[in-house]
């Protein structure tokens, strides 16, 4: 049976509550453990499938096909464990599912109320899979005193009293702001939130403070005293370099040590830290850097992108490169060339993306890629944008286009149609099927499907393989009955669907280093497992760099 984590926030969001959680996650691997990351959210959307990756960043996506928090993403990048679905659920679901409970009379006709139906519904989830590992770590989104949160805070109260004593601890991430005019620490927000916390009845065992730099002796003292903690469960949380300096940083900190006490296990086995001390040490001695550019539409934030940057990061990794990236604007390739702005890259990357908006500049960044020879990857959108720019430039076909741009205002406008909406696929052994105007919540080819690749093709030698799963996450497909077309010109399909029907991957023929994937490699990449496509799309890169 496992032992429970609860991880909440307070003072400020954005503190690194998730980072922390994974890191933790990868101490207690590195004593051993077994451990999951779980994630709830106080929002009221059913899923981040339909979010703004603008407002919310990225949607990740599990190998059962869910669309979660970009929190999952940390957690499989620290603990190598893939996320399910059953690891994220926001109070949107909740109540999504207690409605629908209510609905079917499960409650025999009881007035429903949030205590017992929507906490009962939240430690339910919880308790999934809870005697499969040692470890089960739940971060609680948002700061506690947040309207929406209560619920969740409430129920994993019961929810510790319901354990035998001892078998749930917590963990509070909080800011100790830094007062230059005085030189001063101020420890008074996080007394306050832990007020707050302590005041809906959940005590924290471990108190983990974001700070800029190391906390004096008499700070720690203080927070201890004031915060009902011991001193040495006081853990200075500072900003590093790299975020996959996090779980040495902590653990010199005593983090993982101050959970074993707080569990009262004893003698607590001793880590095997080596995984962490490579990546450090591939962090800190890098020979050269690689520019690339991200030519994509969601570019003011980040966070739109986030597995994508990490796994670009993991590529540096597998070659000891620092990789700067630069993130572009697809539509100024709209108006301008592309030329002047991308030559002084060393490779170009073009995400996935929905809508029209910023594609044409998107396809002419991949004609500069294919016809200068500059390593290119495209994900997903940025597979489909290639196959059209081939098919427009190599196999004369000068009017192709994608049916997701196909809208009504534009329906007289006449185009070949190399990208469709896929509406049957095979998953396993059965068929799916999706009309043409089903909701946008989960209509997509979501999650692991696997992909054959051609033997002797360029992305069978990066697989160093030809069987492979990847996770997917799109409506549109690549039309098969433009293969032929395009391989005599030299776009090769070198990795399909088993039943043949879904072109996987194409490359181009001849060319240092051109790869588009239908699905999202980085969503795999770990630092201490960097993705094959991505450790080669850098070592590509780094090849290119020592050529200009
Ligand atoms: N919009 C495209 C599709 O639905 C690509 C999706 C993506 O890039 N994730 O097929």
């Amino acid at each position: 049976m496992a032992r429970f984590i609860f991880i909440t926030g307070g003072v400020v969001s954005s503190l690194g509550k998730g980072l922390a959680s994974a890191a933790l996650g990868a101490l207690l691997q590195a004593r051993g453990y077994t451990v999951r990351l779980r994630k709830l959210d106080p929002y009221l959307n059913v899923d981040p499938g339909t979010m703004s990756p603008f407002e919310h960043g990225e949607v990740f996506v599990t190998d059962d096909g869910a669309e979660t928090d970009l929190d999952l993403g940390h957690y499989e990048r620290f603990t190598g464990v893939a996320a399910r679905s059953t690891d994220s659920i926001s109070s949107g679901r909740v109540y999504s599912n207690v409605l629908e409970k209510e609905r079917r009379g499960d409650y025999l006709g009881k007035t429903i109320q949030v205590i017992p139906h929507v906490t009962n519904e939240i430690k339910d989830f919880i308790r999934i899979g809870e005697d499969e590992v040692d470890f089960m770590l739940c971060e609680i989104g948002g700061t506690v005193g947040d309207i929406e949160g209560l619920p969740f805070f409430e129920a994993i109260r019961q929810f510790s009293q319901e354990k035998p004593r001892g078998d749930c601890i917590f963990m509070h991430l909080t800011l100790l702001p830094y007062i230059a005019a005085s030189g001063e620490l101020k420890t008074k927000p996080t007394q306050h939130s832990v007020k707050e916390l302590r005041s809906i009845g959940l005590a924290p065992d471990i108190l983990v403070c974001r700070s800029e730099g190391p906390i004096p002796e008499k700070e720690r003292e203080k927070l201890a005293l004031f915060c009902n903690v011991r001193p040495e469960s006081v853990i200075a949380a500072q900003d590093l370099k790299s975020i996959y300096e996090a779980p040495l940083a902590y653990h010199r900190e005593g983090m993982d040590q101050a959970v074993l006490d707080a569990f009262g296990i004893s003698p607590a086995p001793k880590p095997n830290l080596r995984r962490w001390e490579d990546v450090v040490d591939r962090i800190h001695n890098t020979d050269g850097e690689v520019r690339v550019a991200i030519v994509g539409k969601y570019t003011q934030l980040e966070d739109a992108y986030k597995s994508i940057a990490e796994a670009l990061t993991h590529g540096g990794l597998a070659n000891r490169v620092k990789v700067h990236v630069d993130w572009v604007d697809s539509e100024i390739f709209e108006s301008e060339d592309p030329g002047p702005f991308l030559e002084r890259f060393n490779a170009i990357l073009v995400p996935g993306g929905f809508g029209e908006r910023g594609t044409e500049g998107k396809i002419n960044a991949a004609q500069f890629a294919r016809e200068k020879g500059v390593p290119y990857l495209g994900i997903c959108l940025g597979m489909q944008m290639a196959v059209i720019e081939a098919a427009r430039n190599m196999a004369d076909m000068g009017d192709a286009g994608s049916e997701e741009f196909d809208h009504e205002d534009v329906k007289s406008r006449s185009y070949t149609p190399v990208v469709y909406h896929l509406k049957e696929w095979v998953q396993g052994n059965h068929k799916v099927t999706r009309k043409a105007n089903d909701d946008k919540g989960g209509t997509m080819r979501l999650g692991a499907y696997d992909a054959l690749l051609t033997d002797g093709s360029k992305v069978a030698d990066v697989y160093g393989d030809t069987a492979i799963e990847e996770r997917h996450r799109h409506r549109y497909e690549v039309d098969i009955r433009f293969r032929e077309k395009l391989e005599a010109q030299g776009l090769i399909f070198s990795g399909m669907s088993p039943d043949g029907r879904l072109p996987e991957i194409v490359e181009v023929k001849d060319h240092p280093w051109f790869i588009g994937v239908q699905f999202h490699p980085e969503l795999k990449s770990k630092p201490f497992a960097p993705h094959p496509l991505f450790a080669d799309f850098i070592r590509a890169a780094k090849e290119q760099s020592r050529l200009v």
